[in-house]
């Protein structure tokens, strides 16, 4: 799964972030049923083009801003989360505990601290399977 699949699940099983089709997806400027009068659904009128979509989901798993976002629904919902980074295996781990501690943790490990809190972000709301074999687990004590 590429870092970019992951964001938009992050957007959407995560954030809830859906998008309002009667928006331009490339835009996001009201969808008209003429071309004169703007964007169609199937024609964007901007020119040029933007350089990024509108319904392109944030950077969650390489920049810190959009990292931000996930654990502070994270904590909205009233989990916990941890990261630390542990020299030995030279990996970030982040821990989401939906429980007590020790109970319904959601815990996951990559070299990239925003990736490590996308993936256990996506395990803590169930989205284990999809995620599961993209990086090493670890087990909390
Ligand atoms: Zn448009």
């Amino acid at each position: 799964m590429t870092d970019r699949e992951i964001d938009a699940l992050v957007a959407e099983k995560v954030l809830g972030q859906t998008w309002d089709e009667n928006r331009c997806r490339i835009c996001g400027w009201p969808i008209y049923e003429f071309p004169i009068d703007g964007c169609t659904i199937d024609d964007c009128s901007l020119r040029p083009l933007p350089k990024k979509r509108a319904d392109e989901p944030a950077h969650f798993t390489t920049d810190a801003r959009a990292c931000a976002l996930v654990l502070d629904e994270i904590e909205r919902r009233g989990w916990a989360w941890s990261l630390e980074y542990w020299p030995d295996t030279q990996h970030h781990y982040c821990d989401i505990h939906k429980g007590q501690r020790g109970t319904g943790t959601c815990a996951f490990g990559d070299n990239n601290r925003y990736r490590a809190v996308a993936l256990a972000a996506l395990r803590a709301v169930g989205w284990n399977e999809q995620v599961c074999h993209h990086a090493p687990v670890v087990n909390s004590p």
